[in-house]
Protein backbone atom coordinates (compact mmCIF):
# COMPACT_ATOMS: atom_id res chain seq x y z
CA UNK A 1 0.00 0.00 0.00
CA UNK A 2 1.67 3.26 -0.94
CA UNK A 3 1.74 6.24 1.84
CA UNK A 4 -0.72 8.57 -0.33
CA UNK A 5 -3.17 6.04 0.32
CA UNK A 6 -2.74 5.19 3.90
CA UNK A 7 -4.50 8.74 5.35
CA UNK A 8 -8.16 7.37 5.87
CA UNK A 9 -11.53 8.02 7.28
CA UNK A 10 -11.58 4.61 10.10
CA UNK A 11 -7.87 3.29 11.24
CA UNK A 12 -8.73 0.35 13.05
CA UNK A 13 -5.89 -0.64 15.79
CA UNK A 14 -5.43 -4.13 15.14
CA UNK A 15 -6.90 -6.79 12.43
CA UNK A 16 -7.92 -9.70 14.86
CA UNK A 17 -11.60 -11.30 14.72
CA UNK A 18 -13.24 -7.81 16.41
CA UNK A 19 -10.79 -5.68 13.80
CA UNK A 20 -12.11 -7.06 10.70
CA UNK A 21 -15.75 -7.45 12.28
CA UNK A 22 -15.64 -3.94 12.88
CA UNK A 23 -14.40 -3.30 9.02
CA UNK A 24 -16.82 -5.42 7.75
CA UNK A 25 -19.79 -4.11 9.59
CA UNK A 26 -18.72 -0.58 8.42
CA UNK A 27 -18.63 -1.44 4.96
CA UNK A 28 -21.37 -3.38 4.84
CA UNK A 29 -23.27 -0.59 6.59
CA UNK A 30 -22.07 1.82 3.85
CA UNK A 31 -20.16 4.11 6.41
CA UNK A 32 -16.87 3.28 4.78
CA UNK A 33 -15.59 2.69 1.15
CA UNK A 34 -12.60 0.15 1.27
CA UNK A 35 -10.19 3.18 0.67
CA UNK A 36 -11.75 5.19 3.85
CA UNK A 37 -10.37 2.18 5.94
CA UNK A 38 -7.00 1.26 7.13
CA UNK A 39 -6.68 -1.51 9.32
CA UNK A 40 -3.32 -1.77 11.19
CA UNK A 41 -1.43 -5.03 12.65
CA UNK A 42 2.42 -6.09 13.02
CA UNK A 43 1.23 -10.13 11.63
CA UNK A 44 1.41 -10.61 8.33
CA UNK A 45 -2.40 -11.23 7.58
CA UNK A 46 -6.18 -10.74 9.25
CA UNK A 47 -7.03 -13.04 12.20
CA UNK A 48 -3.33 -14.64 12.78
CA UNK A 49 -3.39 -14.06 16.59
CA UNK A 50 -6.76 -15.96 16.76
CA UNK A 51 -5.26 -18.97 13.94
CA UNK A 52 -2.15 -19.08 16.16
CA UNK A 53 -4.00 -19.28 19.42
CA UNK A 54 -6.41 -22.22 18.58
CA UNK A 55 -3.84 -24.14 16.79
CA UNK A 56 -1.32 -23.92 19.88
CA UNK A 57 -4.16 -25.01 22.12
CA UNK A 58 -5.12 -28.10 19.33
CA UNK A 59 -8.81 -26.71 19.58
CA UNK A 60 -10.96 -28.32 16.86
CA UNK A 61 -14.10 -27.06 17.58
CA UNK A 62 -15.28 -23.79 19.04
CA UNK A 63 -17.16 -23.07 22.31
CA UNK A 64 -19.28 -20.38 21.06
CA UNK A 65 -22.27 -21.46 18.57
CA UNK A 66 -22.99 -21.12 14.62
CA UNK A 67 -24.62 -17.86 14.64
CA UNK A 68 -21.41 -16.15 16.11
CA UNK A 69 -18.88 -15.55 13.56
CA UNK A 70 -17.28 -12.74 11.56
CA UNK A 71 -20.39 -12.16 9.13
CA UNK A 72 -23.16 -9.59 9.60
CA UNK A 73 -25.84 -11.84 8.80
CA UNK A 74 -26.85 -14.39 12.08
CA UNK A 75 -27.12 -17.31 9.71
CA UNK A 76 -23.76 -16.90 7.17
CA UNK A 77 -22.06 -19.39 8.58
CA UNK A 78 -25.13 -21.93 8.61
CA UNK A 79 -25.48 -21.49 4.98
CA UNK A 80 -21.94 -21.23 4.27
CA UNK A 81 -21.94 -24.73 5.78
CA UNK A 82 -24.91 -26.24 3.24
CA UNK A 83 -22.79 -27.21 0.74
CA UNK A 84 -19.53 -28.06 2.65
CA UNK A 85 -18.41 -32.16 3.00
CA UNK A 86 -16.10 -31.98 5.64
CA UNK A 87 -14.26 -35.28 6.97
CA UNK A 88 -15.92 -35.09 10.65
CA UNK A 89 -19.22 -33.01 11.77
CA UNK A 90 -19.45 -29.19 11.03
CA UNK A 91 -21.14 -28.18 14.43
CA UNK A 92 -21.45 -30.22 17.84
CA UNK A 93 -23.56 -30.36 20.29
CA UNK A 94 -24.33 -28.40 22.80
CA UNK A 95 -25.15 -25.53 20.79
CA UNK A 96 -24.28 -26.33 17.43
CA UNK A 97 -20.89 -25.14 18.02
CA UNK A 98 -18.62 -24.92 14.25
CA UNK A 99 -15.67 -26.46 14.01
CA UNK A 100 -12.39 -24.47 13.74
CA UNK A 101 -12.06 -25.28 9.91
CA UNK A 102 -15.39 -24.54 9.05
CA UNK A 103 -15.51 -21.03 11.45
CA UNK A 104 -11.88 -20.16 9.72
CA UNK A 105 -12.64 -21.15 6.12
CA UNK A 106 -16.19 -18.73 6.61
CA UNK A 107 -14.07 -16.13 7.53
CA UNK A 108 -11.64 -16.30 5.00
CA UNK A 109 -14.51 -16.29 2.35
CA UNK A 110 -15.44 -12.82 4.71
CA UNK A 111 -12.25 -11.74 4.19
CA UNK A 112 -12.10 -12.48 0.17
CA UNK A 113 -15.44 -11.03 -0.91
CA UNK A 114 -14.89 -7.86 1.81
CA UNK A 115 -11.14 -7.72 0.38
CA UNK A 116 -10.12 -6.41 4.12
CA UNK A 117 -7.07 -7.82 3.52
CA UNK A 118 -6.35 -4.92 0.45
CA UNK A 119 -6.35 -2.67 3.39
CA UNK A 120 -4.03 -4.46 6.12
CA UNK A 121 -1.46 -2.54 6.89
CA UNK A 122 1.81 -4.36 8.32
CA UNK A 123 2.77 -2.71 12.34
CA UNK A 124 2.41 -1.92 15.88
CA UNK A 125 0.65 1.22 16.50
CA UNK A 126 3.34 2.78 19.24
CA UNK A 127 1.06 5.64 19.85
CA UNK A 128 -2.17 7.25 19.57
CA UNK A 129 -2.93 11.44 19.16
CA UNK A 130 -6.09 12.97 19.55
CA UNK A 131 -7.44 16.46 18.06
CA UNK A 132 -10.45 18.17 17.73
CA UNK A 133 -11.25 16.62 14.58
CA UNK A 134 -9.12 14.00 13.91
CA UNK A 135 -6.87 11.54 15.31
CA UNK A 136 -3.46 10.11 14.60
CA UNK A 137 -1.54 6.98 14.79
CA UNK A 138 2.20 6.09 14.87
CA UNK A 139 3.64 3.26 13.23
CA UNK A 140 6.46 2.35 11.57
CA UNK A 141 7.93 5.62 12.01
CA UNK A 142 5.50 7.58 9.98
CA UNK A 143 2.03 9.29 11.44
CA UNK A 144 -1.28 7.83 9.68
CA UNK A 145 -4.05 10.38 10.17
CA UNK A 146 -7.89 9.69 10.19
CA UNK A 147 -10.99 10.87 11.20
CA UNK A 148 -11.72 7.88 14.01
CA UNK A 149 -9.27 5.41 15.17
CA UNK A 150 -10.92 2.55 16.78
CA UNK A 151 -8.89 0.03 19.32
CA UNK A 152 -9.31 -4.11 18.68
CA UNK A 153 -6.37 -4.54 20.36
CA UNK A 154 -7.10 -8.06 22.21
CA UNK A 155 -5.43 -9.38 24.94
CA UNK A 156 -2.72 -11.07 23.22
CA UNK A 157 0.39 -8.85 24.68
CA UNK A 158 -1.17 -9.08 28.38
CA UNK A 159 -0.13 -13.16 28.44
CA UNK A 160 0.09 -14.51 32.53
CA UNK A 161 3.06 -16.17 33.50
CA UNK A 162 3.35 -16.66 37.46
CA UNK A 163 6.40 -16.11 39.11
CA UNK A 164 7.63 -19.36 39.32
CA UNK A 165 7.63 -19.60 35.95
CA UNK A 166 9.23 -16.52 34.99
CA UNK A 167 12.09 -17.58 36.87
CA UNK A 168 12.10 -21.25 35.83
CA UNK A 169 12.70 -19.69 32.25
CA UNK A 170 15.38 -17.23 33.10
CA UNK A 171 17.00 -20.59 34.78
CA UNK A 172 17.00 -21.62 30.35
CA UNK A 173 14.02 -24.44 31.82
CA UNK A 174 11.84 -25.39 28.66
CA UNK A 175 8.67 -23.64 29.87
CA UNK A 176 6.56 -22.29 27.39
CA UNK A 177 3.22 -20.76 26.90
CA UNK A 178 0.80 -22.04 25.09
CA UNK A 179 -1.18 -18.27 23.99
CA UNK A 180 2.37 -16.95 23.13
CA UNK A 181 3.09 -17.06 19.15
CA UNK A 182 6.46 -18.60 20.14
CA UNK A 183 4.91 -22.01 20.90
CA UNK A 184 5.47 -24.89 18.75
CA UNK A 185 4.06 -28.68 20.01
CA UNK A 186 6.38 -29.56 17.78
CA UNK A 187 8.81 -28.95 19.61
CA UNK A 188 7.52 -31.34 22.74
CA UNK A 189 9.28 -34.51 22.48
CA UNK A 190 7.19 -37.75 22.20
CA UNK A 191 8.67 -39.43 24.82
CA UNK A 192 8.09 -36.65 27.58
CA UNK A 193 6.48 -36.07 30.53
CA UNK A 194 4.62 -32.85 30.15
CA UNK A 195 3.34 -31.04 32.95
CA UNK A 196 -0.05 -28.54 31.25
CA UNK A 197 -0.65 -25.81 33.92
CA UNK A 198 -4.02 -24.46 34.00
CA UNK A 199 -7.68 -25.10 34.36
CA UNK A 200 -9.54 -23.46 31.40
CA UNK A 201 -10.33 -24.59 28.18
CA UNK A 202 -7.15 -23.87 26.86
CA UNK A 203 -5.53 -26.14 29.31
CA UNK A 204 -7.48 -28.95 28.75
CA UNK A 205 -7.86 -28.36 24.99
CA UNK A 206 -3.77 -28.59 25.03
CA UNK A 207 -3.57 -31.95 27.59
CA UNK A 208 -5.71 -33.60 25.63
CA UNK A 209 -4.06 -33.02 22.45
CA UNK A 210 -0.49 -33.26 23.07
CA UNK A 211 -1.56 -36.77 25.11
CA UNK A 212 -0.22 -39.76 22.99
CA UNK A 213 1.06 -43.35 23.32
CA UNK A 214 4.49 -42.37 25.01
CA UNK A 215 4.01 -39.01 26.45
CA UNK A 216 2.89 -38.54 29.67
CA UNK A 217 0.69 -35.13 30.46
CA UNK A 218 -0.04 -34.54 33.70
CA UNK A 219 -2.75 -31.45 33.64
CA UNK A 220 -2.28 -29.36 36.76
CA UNK A 221 -5.26 -27.28 37.75
CA UNK A 222 -5.64 -24.71 40.26
CA UNK A 223 -9.16 -25.79 40.76
CA UNK A 224 -11.67 -28.23 40.25
CA UNK A 225 -12.35 -29.03 37.07
CA UNK A 226 -15.26 -26.49 36.44
CA UNK A 227 -18.24 -27.05 33.66
CA UNK A 228 -19.43 -24.51 31.71
CA UNK A 229 -20.88 -24.25 28.60
CA UNK A 230 -20.25 -20.90 27.53
CA UNK A 231 -17.61 -18.55 28.85
CA UNK A 232 -20.65 -16.45 30.69
CA UNK A 233 -24.97 -16.99 30.40
CA UNK A 234 -26.11 -16.30 26.99
CA UNK A 235 -28.73 -13.78 28.92
CA UNK A 236 -25.18 -11.91 28.56
CA UNK A 237 -25.88 -10.99 24.83
CA UNK A 238 -29.25 -9.63 25.07
CA UNK A 239 -31.61 -8.00 27.69
CA UNK A 240 -31.85 -10.24 29.95
CA UNK A 241 -29.18 -9.41 32.07
CA UNK A 242 -28.13 -6.57 29.67
CA UNK A 243 -30.80 -4.14 30.91
CA UNK A 244 -29.93 -4.22 34.66
CA UNK A 245 -26.01 -4.13 33.95
CA UNK A 246 -26.24 -0.83 32.09
CA UNK A 247 -28.62 0.68 35.29
CA UNK A 248 -25.38 0.10 37.58
CA UNK A 249 -23.45 3.52 37.20
CA UNK A 250 -20.55 2.84 39.53
CA UNK A 251 -17.39 0.67 37.44
CA UNK A 252 -16.41 -0.88 40.40
CA UNK A 253 -19.59 -2.30 40.62
CA UNK A 254 -19.80 -3.31 36.80
CA UNK A 255 -16.24 -4.91 37.46
CA UNK A 256 -17.61 -6.82 40.07
CA UNK A 257 -20.73 -7.40 38.11
CA UNK A 258 -18.19 -8.93 35.15
CA UNK A 259 -16.08 -10.93 37.77
CA UNK A 260 -18.97 -12.84 38.56
CA UNK A 261 -20.34 -13.46 35.69
CA UNK A 262 -17.81 -15.29 33.81
CA UNK A 263 -17.05 -18.48 33.71
CA UNK A 264 -13.42 -18.37 34.31
CA UNK A 265 -11.65 -21.23 34.13
CA UNK A 266 -14.27 -23.48 32.58
CA UNK A 267 -14.63 -26.19 30.55
CA UNK A 268 -17.43 -27.48 28.29
CA UNK A 269 -19.06 -30.96 29.28
CA UNK A 270 -17.71 -32.51 26.03
CA UNK A 271 -14.11 -31.27 27.24
CA UNK A 272 -14.70 -32.76 30.25
CA UNK A 273 -15.51 -35.76 29.04
CA UNK A 274 -12.65 -36.51 26.85
CA UNK A 275 -10.61 -35.42 29.66
CA UNK A 276 -11.62 -38.23 31.85
CA UNK A 277 -11.71 -40.66 29.67
CA UNK A 278 -8.33 -40.41 29.28
CA UNK A 279 -7.48 -40.12 32.54
CA UNK A 280 -9.30 -43.45 32.18
CA UNK A 281 -6.97 -44.81 30.09
CA UNK A 282 -3.71 -43.88 32.10
CA UNK A 283 -2.89 -41.12 28.70
CA UNK A 284 -3.51 -38.02 31.53
CA UNK A 285 -3.28 -37.42 35.27
CA UNK A 286 -5.04 -34.46 36.76
CA UNK A 287 -4.05 -32.87 39.82
CA UNK A 288 -6.18 -29.85 41.75
CA UNK A 289 -3.20 -28.39 43.01
CA UNK A 290 -0.39 -25.01 42.19
CA UNK A 291 3.12 -25.28 41.37
CA UNK A 292 4.67 -23.37 44.32
CA UNK A 293 8.68 -24.41 43.91
CA UNK A 294 10.91 -24.96 40.37
CA UNK A 295 14.03 -26.85 40.91
CA UNK A 296 16.51 -27.26 37.27
CA UNK A 297 18.17 -30.80 37.63
CA UNK A 298 19.02 -31.18 34.11
CA UNK A 299 18.66 -29.70 30.54
CA UNK A 300 15.90 -31.91 30.59
CA UNK A 301 14.82 -32.59 33.67
CA UNK A 302 12.56 -30.18 36.09
CA UNK A 303 11.13 -31.02 39.54
CA UNK A 304 8.38 -29.22 40.62
CA UNK A 305 6.92 -28.85 44.18
CA UNK A 306 3.11 -28.51 44.63
CA UNK A 307 1.20 -26.69 47.17
CA UNK A 308 0.01 -29.88 48.55
CA UNK A 309 3.82 -31.24 48.89
CA UNK A 310 3.70 -33.16 46.10
CA UNK A 311 7.11 -33.40 44.34
CA UNK A 312 7.38 -34.72 40.40
CA UNK A 313 9.99 -34.61 37.72
CA UNK A 314 8.64 -33.36 34.28
CA UNK A 315 10.83 -32.92 31.44
CA UNK A 316 8.11 -29.53 29.84
CA UNK A 317 6.19 -27.56 30.88
CA UNK A 318 3.12 -25.48 28.93
CA UNK A 319 1.39 -22.87 30.87
CA UNK A 320 -2.28 -22.63 29.93
CA UNK A 321 -2.50 -20.00 32.85
CA UNK A 322 -4.70 -17.24 30.83
CA UNK A 323 -4.12 -13.38 30.21
CA UNK A 324 -3.83 -11.06 32.72
CA UNK A 325 -6.81 -9.12 34.33
CA UNK A 326 -4.72 -5.47 33.83
CA UNK A 327 -5.88 -3.53 31.00
CA UNK A 328 -4.14 -4.57 27.86
CA UNK A 329 -2.32 -2.29 25.46
CA UNK A 330 0.76 -1.53 27.49
CA UNK A 331 2.51 1.48 27.15
CA UNK A 332 0.49 2.95 24.43
CA UNK A 333 -3.34 2.78 26.02
CA UNK A 334 -1.19 4.01 29.06
CA UNK A 335 -0.39 6.93 27.09
CA UNK A 336 -3.26 7.65 25.30
CA UNK A 337 -5.39 7.61 29.34
CA UNK A 338 -2.53 10.20 30.54
CA UNK A 339 -1.79 12.46 27.54
CA UNK A 340 -5.52 12.90 27.14
CA UNK A 341 -6.98 12.52 30.42
CA UNK A 342 -9.49 9.75 29.36
CA UNK A 343 -11.83 8.33 32.00
CA UNK A 344 -10.69 5.02 33.50
CA UNK A 345 -12.14 3.10 36.14
CA UNK A 346 -10.24 1.84 39.50
CA UNK A 347 -9.35 -1.61 37.66
CA UNK A 348 -7.69 0.92 35.02
CA UNK A 349 -10.02 -0.03 31.86
CA UNK A 350 -11.59 2.36 29.65
CA UNK A 351 -15.15 3.92 30.86
CA UNK A 352 -16.29 4.69 27.41
CA UNK A 353 -19.89 5.98 26.36
CA UNK A 354 -22.48 4.14 25.16
CA UNK A 355 -21.27 4.06 21.80
CA UNK A 356 -18.14 2.73 23.12
CA UNK A 357 -16.03 6.09 22.07
CA UNK A 358 -13.35 6.81 24.75
CA UNK A 359 -13.21 10.30 23.36
CA UNK A 360 -14.66 11.79 20.39
CA UNK A 361 -12.23 10.38 18.36
CA UNK A 362 -11.59 7.05 19.93
CA UNK A 363 -13.63 3.94 19.92
CA UNK A 364 -12.94 0.55 21.72
CA UNK A 365 -13.62 -2.82 21.75
CA UNK A 366 -13.06 -5.99 23.15
CA UNK A 367 -11.56 -6.23 26.69
CA UNK A 368 -11.23 -2.42 26.44
CA UNK A 369 -15.24 -2.07 25.84
CA UNK A 370 -16.10 -4.51 28.73
CA UNK A 371 -17.37 -2.34 31.07
CA UNK A 372 -20.13 -0.44 28.42
CA UNK A 373 -20.14 -4.12 26.43
CA UNK A 374 -20.48 -6.35 29.78
CA UNK A 375 -19.02 -10.07 29.90
CA UNK A 376 -19.18 -11.17 26.66
CA UNK A 377 -17.19 -8.06 25.28
CA UNK A 378 -14.02 -10.56 24.56
CA UNK A 379 -15.84 -12.61 23.18
CA UNK A 380 -16.23 -13.13 19.10
CA UNK A 381 -20.11 -12.01 19.84
CA UNK A 382 -18.01 -8.86 21.74
CA UNK A 383 -17.11 -7.98 18.44
CA UNK A 384 -20.97 -8.03 16.75
CA UNK A 385 -22.19 -6.62 20.06
CA UNK A 386 -19.69 -3.47 20.12
CA UNK A 387 -20.47 -3.35 16.07
CA UNK A 388 -24.15 -2.80 17.64
CA UNK A 389 -23.30 0.52 19.19
CA UNK A 390 -20.14 1.99 17.35
CA UNK A 391 -22.32 1.65 13.97
CA UNK A 392 -25.38 3.32 14.63
CA UNK A 393 -24.07 6.31 16.45
CA UNK A 394 -21.62 6.84 13.46
CA UNK A 395 -24.87 6.38 11.01
CA UNK A 396 -26.44 9.20 12.98
CA UNK A 397 -22.77 11.94 12.89
CA UNK A 398 -21.85 10.33 9.12
CA UNK A 399 -25.22 10.98 7.56
CA UNK A 400 -26.78 14.00 8.94
C1 LIG B 1 -7.66 -20.74 22.63
C2 LIG B 1 -8.80 -19.77 22.56
C3 LIG B 1 -10.02 -20.16 22.08
C4 LIG B 1 -11.08 -19.28 22.02
N1 LIG B 1 -12.28 -19.71 21.55
C5 LIG B 1 -13.33 -18.85 21.51
C6 LIG B 1 -14.59 -19.28 21.02
O1 LIG B 1 -14.79 -20.44 20.67
N2 LIG B 1 -15.60 -18.37 20.96
C7 LIG B 1 -15.43 -17.08 21.36
O2 LIG B 1 -16.38 -16.30 21.29
N3 LIG B 1 -14.24 -16.64 21.83
C8 LIG B 1 -13.19 -17.49 21.91
N4 LIG B 1 -11.98 -17.07 22.40
C9 LIG B 1 -11.82 -15.69 22.78
C10 LIG B 1 -11.18 -15.06 21.53
O3 LIG B 1 -9.83 -14.79 21.73
C11 LIG B 1 -11.82 -13.84 21.08
O4 LIG B 1 -13.15 -14.10 20.79
C12 LIG B 1 -11.16 -13.20 19.86
O5 LIG B 1 -9.99 -13.79 19.38
C13 LIG B 1 -10.77 -11.84 20.32
O6 LIG B 1 -10.50 -11.12 19.17
P1 LIG B 1 -9.72 -9.77 19.23
O7 LIG B 1 -9.77 -9.18 17.89
O8 LIG B 1 -10.19 -8.95 20.38
O9 LIG B 1 -8.22 -10.21 19.63
P2 LIG B 1 -7.09 -10.87 18.70
O10 LIG B 1 -7.64 -11.95 17.89
O11 LIG B 1 -5.96 -11.18 19.63
O12 LIG B 1 -6.65 -9.69 17.74
C14 LIG B 1 -6.07 -8.50 18.20
C15 LIG B 1 -5.05 -8.05 17.19
O13 LIG B 1 -4.61 -6.74 17.55
C16 LIG B 1 -3.22 -6.66 17.28
N5 LIG B 1 -2.62 -5.56 18.07
C17 LIG B 1 -2.47 -5.50 19.40
N6 LIG B 1 -1.84 -4.35 19.73
C18 LIG B 1 -1.60 -3.68 18.57
C19 LIG B 1 -0.96 -2.45 18.26
N7 LIG B 1 -0.45 -1.67 19.20
N8 LIG B 1 -0.87 -2.09 16.95
C20 LIG B 1 -1.40 -2.88 15.97
N9 LIG B 1 -2.03 -4.06 16.22
C21 LIG B 1 -2.11 -4.44 17.50
C22 LIG B 1 -2.71 -8.03 17.68
O14 LIG B 1 -1.45 -8.29 17.12
C23 LIG B 1 -3.82 -8.94 17.15
O15 LIG B 1 -3.54 -9.35 15.83
C24 LIG B 1 -10.92 -17.94 22.47
C25 LIG B 1 -9.66 -17.55 22.98
C26 LIG B 1 -8.63 -18.45 23.03
C27 LIG B 1 -7.31 -17.99 23.58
Amino acid sequence: MSIQTRNSKFIIVGGGIHGVYIANALLKEGLAALDDLLIIDPNDEPLSNWKAVTSNVGMDYLRSPKVHHLDTEPFSLKKFARNRSYTRPLFIAPNDRPSLDLFNNHAGVILEESRIQERFYHGLVSRVSLHKNSASVSVNGETLNSQYVILSIGQGDNISWPDWAVAAKQHGAPVTHVLERSFSRLRLSDTATVAVIGGGMSAVHTAISLAANDRKIMLLSPHPLRQHDYDSDPGWMGPKYLTSFRKISNPKERRAVISTARNTGSITRDLKKKLLLLEKRNQCKIYTDSVVAFTPVSASLMQIRLSGGDVFGVNQIVLATGYNSTRPGGEMVDQLASNYNLPCSECGFPIPDVSLRWHKRLFVTGALAELEVGPASRNIIGAKMAAGKIVPFLNLVLTN
